[in-house]
């Protein structure tokens, strides 16, 4: 928390395509560790999504209504950049896996090398949620399994949405 009555404020950027339960358990610890949260959307041209940045954005603003110190936001460009713009001191991140750590460690160096007096952080990963990731629950549902627990309500329900579109037309 504040210790100069500068407001801490951490950004949690990420993809969240879709957001999943892990990232959510992320946001609560986090809030708690922050004046205020910003949770970021990456605006990333070279990944395919298979929802858009706005779409993300929404969702995220949806499961996090119940939180008045968590916003949503996205960006491009610099992650460190960012950070610096919007006046924060600390970047979140979390970590599931020892598969997790190089890349995050390499990114943090770099942020760090990028603008030194933003501190990246890192919380591990719920236990329940440590093998959880978008890219599984999207593979999940697209075969046709149960992702119940493991994404909001509200999401598995787009996330079917957004299947039956994507269907192709049988021949
Ligand atoms: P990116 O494309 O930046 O990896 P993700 O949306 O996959 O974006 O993840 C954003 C951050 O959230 C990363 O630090 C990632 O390690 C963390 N994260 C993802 N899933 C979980 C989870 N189940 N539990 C804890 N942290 C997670």
């Amino acid at each position: 928390m504040s210790t100069n009555h500068h407001p801490v404020v951490a950004i949690y950027p990420g993809s969240f395509d879709p957001p999943t339960n892990g990232h959510l358990d992320l946001i609560f610890r986090g809030s708690r560790l922050a004046d205020q949260l910003v949770v970021a959307v990456l605006r990333n041209e070279e990944k395919r999504a298979l929802f858009s940045v706005e779409e993300r954005v929404e969702m995220l603003r949806e499961a996090v209504a119940g939180y008045p110190n968590v916003t949503v936001d996205s960006f491009d460009g610099l992650l460190a950049d960012y950070a610096f713009r919007r006046g924060a001191r600390l970047i979140l991140r979390g970590i599931r896996a020892v598969s997790d750590y190089e890349f995050e460690l390499q990114m943090a160096l770099m942020n760090r090398r990028l603008r030194p007096e933003v501190e990246t952080v890192f919380l591990m990963a719920a236990e329940a949620y440590s093998f959880l990731s978008s890219r599984i629950v999207k593979e999940v549902i697209r075969l046709g399994g149960n992702v119940q627990g493991l994404v909001p309500p509200a999401i598995e329900e787009r996330l079917r949405r957004r299947l039956a579109e994507n269907r192709p037309a049988r021949p």
